[in-house]
C-alpha cells in the first residue's frame, strides 16, 4: 500500500523540491496539495510545475481531506500558519510532518500531548538534512572524550540570525557530554572584539556570512598532538529531501510527537 501524501507549501523553495521528491517515491503518492490562495485547480495550473501535473489544489485541510484521504501532510508553509495546519491535521487523523519552523514552547507541548493523546505519529523536523544530524549526533558523542571544542558554521549573506539554529542545537547537544569550562588560556585577551567568537558554556561559535555559501557547519576538537574535524556541506534544498522521505516514512509508525530527526535516525 503506497503512503498517500499531501503537501502545504508546495509552491515555495522547500515545497517545489518535496513535490518532485515524493512524486518520485514508489512507495508514496502525491494526492492532494493545500494553498491559501486561489491559484487554480491542479498543481498544473500553477506558474511553477508543469501542465501535467494533475494533483489536485484544495484552500481548506477538511476539504483536502474529505477528498483525497491523505495518510501524512508534510507542511513547509510558514511560521503563521504551520501551527494551525498542525493541529488540524491531527483533529482529521492525518500524521503530520512539519519542516517549518517557528513554533512556541507552549504550542510544541500542546500538539505532543494532542498527538499522544489520539496515539497518532507527528513529527517536527527544524533540520531535514540528514547529514546536518547526523554530523551533531557525532560531534555529542566525540565531546565526551574531547571536550576542547569550537564550532564554525558557514552561511550565505541573506540569513538574518547569528549563530544558526544548527550551531545552536549543537552547542546544546555537546553540552549535555561535556562540563561547562572556559577555554583557551586564561589570561587571553581579544585586541579585536569578537575576535574569539561567542561563548556557549565555554565552548567558541564562529559564524561567517559570505555569498556564494548555502549552509555549512564544523565542529572542530583539539586535543593533545590532535584535532578531529567533523563537517556537514548543504548545498542546495536536496539535501533536505532524504530527510523529508525518512519523516514520512516513519511517520506511519510512531504513535507520538518526535521533535528533531535525531530521534528517528538510530
Ligand atoms: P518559501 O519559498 O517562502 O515557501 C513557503 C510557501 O508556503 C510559499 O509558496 C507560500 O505562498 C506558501 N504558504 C504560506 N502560507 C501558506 C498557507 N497558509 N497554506 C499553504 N501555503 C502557504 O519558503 P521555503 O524556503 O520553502 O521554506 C518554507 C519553510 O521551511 C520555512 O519555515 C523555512 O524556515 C523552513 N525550512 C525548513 C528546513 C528544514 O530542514 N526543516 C529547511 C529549509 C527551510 P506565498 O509565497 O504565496 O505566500
Amino acid at each position: 500500500m503506497k503512503i498517500r501524501v499531501a503537501i502545504a507549501g508546495a509552491r515555495g523553495k522547500m515545497g517545489q523540491e518535496a513535490v518532485h521528491t515524493i512524486m518520485k517515491q514508489q512507495g508514496m503518492e502525491l494526492v492532494a496539495v493545500l494553498d491559501y490562495k486561489e491559484v487554480g485547480e491542479t498543481l498544473g495550473d500553477t506558474d511553477v510545475f508543469p501542465d501535467s501535473f494533475t494533483v489536485p489544489v484544495f484552500l481548506e485541510l477538511a476539504h483536502l481531506h474529505r477528498e483525497t484521504k491523505p495518510d501524512v501532510l508534510v507542511d513547509l508553509t510558514s511560521p503563521e500558519s504551520v501551527y494551525e495546519h498542525t493541529k488540524q491535521a491531527l483533529d482529521l487523523g492525518i500524521r503530520p510532518v512539519v519542516g517549518t519552523t517557528g513554533f512556541s514552547d507552549e504550542q510544541l507541548k500542546e500538539l505532543t500531548a494532542q498527538a499522544e493523546c489520539d496515539r497518532l505519529g507527528c513529527i517536527i523536523a527544524p533540520n531535514f538534512a540528514i547529514g546536518a544530524v547526523l554530523m551533531m549526533k557525532f560531534a555529542q558523542q566525540a565531546a565526551k572524550y574531547m571536550p576542547e571544542v569550537e564550532i564554525i558554521e558557514m552561511h550565505h549573506d541573506q540569513k538574518l540570525d547569528a549563530p544558526s539554529g544548527t550551531a545552536m542545537k549543537t552547542a546544546h547537544l555537546i553540552s549535555e557530554e561535556r562540563q561547562t569550562h572556559a577555554q583557551g588560556h586564561p589570561n587571553e585577551k581579544e585586541t579585536l572584539e569578537g575576535a574569539r567568537g561567542a561563548d556557549y558554556t565555554g565552548m567558541r561559535i564562529h559564524s561567517v556570512r559570505l555569498p556564494g555559501l548555502v549552509a555549512h557547519q564544523q565542529v572542530m576538537m583539539g586535543g593533545e598532538g590532535q584535532l578531529l574535524t567533523i563537517r556537514h556541506d548543504s548545498f542546495n534544498r536536496g539535501s533536505f529531501m532524504s530527510g523529508v522521505v525518512l519523516s514520512v516514512e516513519r511517520v506511519m509508525e510512531l504513535d507520538q510527537l518526535v521533535y528533531g530527526l535525531e530521534h528517528i535516525i538510530i
